[in-house]
């Protein structure tokens, strides 16, 4: 028997959200519950990746099992496929296992042709409504499965509209309809090169093959990326009977969550639109109702919806964002799914759900994203500064956070704008998938259309991005690039402010302040610490940084990058003075006044850490960063140094290096440079002594040597930085517990980390370094390129961001090993930018390294993600 792909809604259930993606599970989940699901198939996963295994075609067996599955519909609902007398339509949605909305399209109205649209005139005694829908399905095919713009279509019903004096779509008359499906089709067969398919298993197939397209278009592996979804997932389709929500003023549509997705208030929270389809709804073509109005308009439908919600939200414990559609007076449940939902909401209702009894901690935990804190610690109006302000619009609060920036119009230009460092703001009529690069991009959003449930709003409440969306009182040109608001035009590139909270829009630049935290926030990370066993420690170079992140939670710092400290404007100088220096003497005399400024930062540090471990790296990065590169800064340095200025250029131009990543950088300096090793070991175990001695703190410095790859570099300069310590700690006569160790970020040190370990008391891997250099591109660098690896599904996500397991990973399991065989309880940490990502948080979790560094915003995710990678473990 061959492998079965396509399966009826009542043949399965929630668990098969793998095979038959989260809306093709969950409808076949509600049939199983008994509620009024129009019945249908779901094409399941499988058949995708199959589809894309036979180069892009659909298999025979495939085909069978779609058209075995159709003959159990039209007898289910005694309708036949492309019947004149009593057609059978359907709509074509794609699901995918993880929801991805906006990213792949609907088809509805399918089944309809020449004939078919007459039957369906006679069967509902509506002949308007029934070319309404025709046209809609004409336009939604084209668009969807064969490419043909959208815009085209728009313009002939414009055209006709205004021909006819009719206001809008629902002016135009059965014959304008008509008129409007001919030029449809006309317009169809001009672009496609043949007439607009009029077999309903034509129109079937085609659509389902589109929809497995749609899995590998640019937007959709755009937003993969984004979110982390495998790109061999693949995407199943649904295809379901039609109910109409148009069918007059008994009918009608809606979407609804059963709590509040952008503040988690339990209450019923939705929109409707009376004589409509979904569509109609998402598109923000009419302005659709609260929900709690249909309690009015048809009150025993609201209570037989409300009911459903409470159900369905007690079956999946967990808040619910559903589709209906009112149908002649009867209610049909098309879609249910856990709600996305703005990260405040994800926490108080993670709380509440708790506090209701209908989830363990645990699972509350697991229920948040990590990655979705972030907007959380995003910035408000600094009140002061707004007080002064005037809003000079108001749209809807759609996705809350404040957002100030230069206002573009096209996606391209906002992220051309924001590539360049400017901060962004993106205006549209209404967003669309194709928007998606831009919004990212972007600071706020800003739409004049549209609803709470429109693109803009689910798209920008699932980024944590700033939204105001709806604002019809702004007039918007986008080919002339301009924004009317409050009397005045602004232009591309004006400034504006936007408060995603109250769906406010100011004419001019506000500044921001950082977030503050809600009760839940404390409550939620309180949690996470009951359950992780993975320390989260901090990525910080000054005192202000380290405070922050102790508010995160951060319990010490794992990376102290001591260079940093150089760039200020008052120790440059000396910095490169000792760059500079030609002999031991002058660097000797330049380091001696970077000592007490390194000194009085690393004091600063110990204080806004009290007893918590601190790691500090010696110097590290290529020397030339440093250097003087204009004119005047260099006759400053020379004048300074008292030599001449053809001297200085010459000592310069010998530190050239071809490739400074891989030159003379990490602990190559100390070697060939003691004195900096020393002089940095002074300051940081000094100011110990002196922090210990006024404040009665314990400090324990762990003093980090980078980019090691050999066991006697290591031996090397951790002799001098012993030497040195143990001298300071015999003249100040305090005690000071200080740890040697490496920093693990050269191939050649996880290889040999056995023998390294002899010497370091402590490992960091240094993901940024260890990646570049596994896979041998520049970290700098492969920005230009990594987006072509992305869209040839070379690679699915930035090994930067993400670490790679399979290569970096494995490096990074044999250190651990190899450590831990010499050392067994040597310290091991992360102080790359991975130990901030949630996925690589997971993995260190489950490699069993201490802890985790990552920067101070970042602090609250990894200690989400590391309690998620515990409570996993079980
Ligand atoms: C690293 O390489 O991962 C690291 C933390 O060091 P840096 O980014 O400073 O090179
Ligand atoms: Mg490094």
């Amino acid at each position: 028997m061959s492998k079965k792909y396509v399966y009826l809604f009542n043949e399965g259930n929630a668990a098969m959200k793998n095979l038959l993606g989260g809306k093709g599970a969950n409808l076949a989940e509600m049939t199983g519950l008994g509620l009024p699901v129009p019945q249908g198939f779901t094409v399941s996963t499988e058949a995708c990746t199959r589809y894309y295994e036979d180069g892009k075609t659909i298999a025979g067996e495939i085909v069978e099992q779609v058209f075995e599955a159709l003959a159990k519909i039209e007898k289910i609902s005694g309708k036949k496929f492309g019947d004149p007398a009593n057609p059978l339509l359907v709509s074509v949605r794609s699901g995918a296992r993880a929801s991805m909305p906006g990213m792949m399209d609907t088809i509805l109205n399918l089944g309809l042709s020449d004939l078919a649209v007459e039957g369906l005139a006679k069967l509902t005694g509506n002949e308007r409504f029934a070319y309404d829908s025709y046209r809609r399905f004409i336009q939604m095919f084209s668009d969807v499965v064969m490419d043909i713009s959208k815009a085209k279509f728009e313009d002939i019903l414009d055209d006709i509209k205004e021909k006819n004096g009719a206001k809008s779509d629902a002016d135009l008359t059965a014959e304008n309809l008509k008129t409007v499906v001919k030029l449809f089709k006309e317009l169809y067969a001009k672009e496609h090169g043949s007439d607009f398919p009029q077999d309903p298993k034509t129109q079937l197939l085609e659509s389902v093959q589109a929809v497995f397209r749609s899995w590998d278009n640019p937007r959709a592996i755009v937003y993969r990326r984004m979110n982390d979804i495998p790109g061999d997932w693949g995407t199943a389709v649904n295809v379901q009977l039609m109910v109409f929500g148009n069918m007059g003023s008994d009918s009608g549509t809606g979407v609804a969550f059963t709590r509040n997705p952008a503040t988690g208030e339990k209450k019923l929270y939705g929109e409707f639109l009376m004589d409509a389809q979904g569509e109609d709804v998402v598109a923000g073509i009419r302005t659709p109702r609260p929900i709690s109005e249909l309690k009015e308009t048809m009150p025993k439908i609201y209570e037989q919806f409300a009911g459903t919600a409470k159900k369905l939200e007690d079956h999946y414990r967990d808040m619910q964002d559903m589709e209906f559609t009112i149908e002649k007076g009867v209610l049909y449940m098309l879609q249910t799914r856990n709600g996305k939902r703005t990260a405040a909401a994800a926490l108080k209702i993670a709380v509440d759900l708790v506090n209701e009894g209908k989830l363990s901690k645990e699972e509350a935990l697991l229920k948040i994203d990590p990655k979705a804190l972030d907007s959380l610690l995003h910035p408000t109006f600094d009140p002061k500064a707004l007080k002064n302000a005037n809003p000079v619009a108001r749209g809807l609060a759609a996705s809350p956070g404040a957002a100030c920036g230069k206002i573009y119009f096209t996606a391209e230009a906002a992220v051309e704008a924001a590539e360049a460092g400017d901060e962004v703001i993106l205006v549209r009529l209404e967003t669309s998938p194709e928007d998606i690069e831009g919004m990212y991009a972007a600071n706020g959003i800003l739409t004049s259309r549209g609803g709470m449930t429109s693109h803009a709003a689910v798209v920008a409440r699932g980024m944590g991005t700033c939204c105001v969306a709806g604002c019809g009182e702004i007039t918007i040109s986008e080919k002339a690039k301009t924004m009317a608001a409050g009397g005045k035009i602004y232009n591309e590139g004006d400034y504006i402010s936007l408060d995603g909270s109250t769906g406010q829009v100011y004419g001019e630049l506000i500044q921001t302040l950082p977030a503050e935290l809600t009760g839940d926030f404390g409550i939620i990370m309180g949690w996470t610490d009951e359950v992780r066993t993975l320390k989260v420690r901090t990525n910080a170079d000054t005192p202000k940084d380290a405070a922050q992140a102790i508010d995160f939670g951060a319990e010490g710092i794992g990376l102290c990058r001591t260079e940093h400290m150089f760039f200020e404007e008052d120790r440059i100088p000396a910095m490169r003075e000792m760059i500079v220096s030609k002999n031991q003497s002058q660097r000797v005399r330049a380091l001696a006044k970077l000592l007490p400024i390194q000194k009085k930062d690393f004091k600063g540090i110990y204080e806004a850490m009290g007893e918590l471990p601190v790691t500090i790296r010696l110097l590290d990065p290529p020397l030339h960063e440093f250097l003087p590169h204009n004119e005047e800064d260099i006759k400053k340095l020379a004048k300074e140094m008292i030599i001449p200025v053809e001297e200085l250029q010459a000592t310069i131009t010998s530190l050239h290096e071809f490739n400074p990543m891989l030159g003379h950088r990490g602990c190559r300096l100390a070697v060939t440079y003691p004195e900096i090793a020393e002089m940095q070991t002074r300051a940081i175990i000094e100011a110990a002594t002196e922090v210990s001695k006024e404040k009665g703190l314990n400090i324990r410095p762990e003093i980090m040597i980078p980019l090691v790859g050999e066991v006697k570099e290591l031996k090397y300069v951790k002799d001098v930085v012993v030497k040195t310590a143990e001298q300071v700690i015999s003249e100040t006569g305090v005690k000071v517990d200080y740890l040697v160790g490496t920093m693990i970020e050269v191939p050649r040190a996880t290889l040999t980390a056995d023998e390294i370990a002899k010497e370091a008391e402590f490992f960091s891997f240094g993901t940024n370094d260890l990646t570049q250099m596994t896979f041998g591109f520049s970290r700098d660098d492969a920005g230009k390129f990594l987006d072509d690896y992305y869209s040839k599904k070379i690679y699915e996500s930035d090994p930067f961001a993400r670490i790679d397991q399979t290569g970096v990973g494995k490096l990074m399991k044999m250190a651990v090993e190899l450590g831990r065989k010499t050392r067994p309880d040597i310290k091991l940490g992360i102080c790359g930018e991975h130990g901030g990502e949630a996925s690589s948080v997971k993995f260190c979790h489950d490699l069993g390294l201490n802890y985790v560094s990552c920067s101070p915003f970042r602090v609250p995710i990894a200690r989400l993600a590391a309690a998620q990678a515990a409570i996993q473990e079980k």
